[in-house]
């Protein structure tokens, strides 16, 4: 691919060409970035491509992703997601301008379609025959969605967590799925040996490159859809670290092509109890530690962070933050969240907003920025959180017409 000048580790330094690996850094064992010869890719992409260019999914960024065409793999509509401008709750917050990118309008529902769909299109170019991963679900159920119809069997490492309708979407899809007692850290690293052992393409966040570039298309549409121009700030939740630093490399990169001027702030919403990423920013490390993640957000809780050196960077670089939110805040999010704004998220998904309303209560939205929050996954994936903050009463009722709009809570004027 001449679009890209080499696989460069963030660690060391070390740089690789295109196809000598797909994974880490073989020296050290820290993260590749992929480097793309923007003076080439200058001369045949800009905004007047864009917006010559009617095909409104994630492809219409290949040449700025790391694959040269999407071939074979379903032609799903992955990304232009919807980019909500919500009037009331920012006037609500004290905000000026607040957008809500739902990312739960992909095909199953969530941001991991946009990385698993470059990673399906990677492994088909190396003519891979089984391609695996190991999530609590959002990643995984789009790796089966984005390899029906395809050559490629898709085996998942499934932890103990991984809700039940994202379970019912693996098997939907027909992936060999290995459900595991233990935790997502334990199903990483069985996936990671089975893709070592057996040769199977591995998709995991954090330790392939290719599914990163993919989630920065997130940030190009953002761009686009604010009329080439990145927010001031922009709110995403962080497990393992991959939906900041993806988003992050897409600002980036349409900056250096000169189709943005101004940088976002990224910041970066932990659940409480699962807060690696959080704790490093505050320590000053470039890595994050371990934690014992427990929360009831799956799709953030992990143990040992694989993307954490780049998506501190994208922090430190982009002079953002990084704050955590409990359990309990997620779970009231989702439900106001969902009654403000018309968007059903996820516990995940539901964090960037918790994380919103309390920057905006300590006065750290200033009166003129202009906030993205990144919803990152659809509600009706894990609805077990949501059901503890709405009530469900157990009683059916056979109610008479006349008793129907007090149950209904709805003034008549009527005298009963
Ligand atoms: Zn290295």
């Amino acid at each position: 691919m001449k679009k890209i000048l080499n696989l460069q580790c963030v660690s060391c330094g070390k740089e690789y060409k295109t196809g000598d690996l797909d994974y880490l850094c073989a020296s050290c064992g820290g993260t590749l970035e992929i480097n793309y010869d923007y003076k080439l890719i200058k001369k045949r992409f800009d905004y007047d491509v864009l917006e010559r260019n009617h095909t409104y999914d994630m492809w219409r960024y290949t040449d700025l992703l790391p694959v040269d065409d999407n071939d074979g793999i379903p032609p799903l509509k992955v990304g232009w997601t919807p980019l909500y401008e919500a009037k009331a709750l920012a006037a609500k917050l004290g905000i000026s301008k607040l957008f809500i990118k739902d990312e739960g309008r992909n095909p199953t529902g969530s941001i991991k379609d946009r990385g698993s769909a470059v990673a399906v299109a990677r492994a088909l170019e190396l003519k891979a025959k089984v391609i695996t991963d190991a999530s609590s679900g959002n990643a995984s159920d789009s790796l089966a969605c984005l390899t029906a119809g395809t050559n490629l069997k898709t085996v998942i490492f499934a932890p103990a967590n991984t809700p039940q309708a994202k379970l019912a979407q693996l098997y939907v899809y027909g992936a060999s799925v290995i459900r595991m007692r233990d935790d997502y850290d334990a199903a990483f690293e069985l996936c990671r040996q089975a893709s070592q052992k057996y040769g199977w393409y591995n998709r995991a966040a954090g330790i392939n490159p290719y599914g990163r570039e993919g989630k920065k298309t997130c940030a190009f549409e953002i761009c686009e859809q604010l009329q080439w121009e990145a927010p001031d700030k922009v709110i995403a939740a962080a497990g393992d670290g991959t939906i900041i630093s993806g988003m992050w490399k897409g600002f980036t990169d349409f900056s250096k092509l000169g189709i943005i001027e101004k940088m976002p702030q990224m910041i970066a919403v932990q659940a409480e109890g699962s807060a690696a990423i959080k704790n490093a920013f505050d320590a000053g490390a470039a890595q994050a530690g371990s934690v014992k993640a427990e929360t009831i957000a799956d799709s953030i809780s992990v143990n040992r962070p694989r993307d954490s050196a780049l998506a501190l960077q994208a922090i430190k670089e982009s002079g953002g933050g990084a704050l955590t939110v409990t359990d309990g805040e997620i779970i009231s999010a989702i439900a106001e969240f969902a009654q403000v704004s018309g968007v059903f998220a996820e516990p995940g998904g539901a964090a960037p907003y918790a994380a919103l309303k309390k920057l905006a209560a300590q006065g750290k939205i200033k009166k003129d920025e202009s906030v993205a929050l990144v919803i990152g996954g659809n509600g009706l994936k894990d609805i077990s959180g949501v059901l503890k903050a709405v009530h469900i009463p157990d009683a059916l009722l056979t109610p008479s017409l006349d008793d129907v709009a007090r149950l209904a809570g709805v003034e008549t004027g009527e005298e009963q």
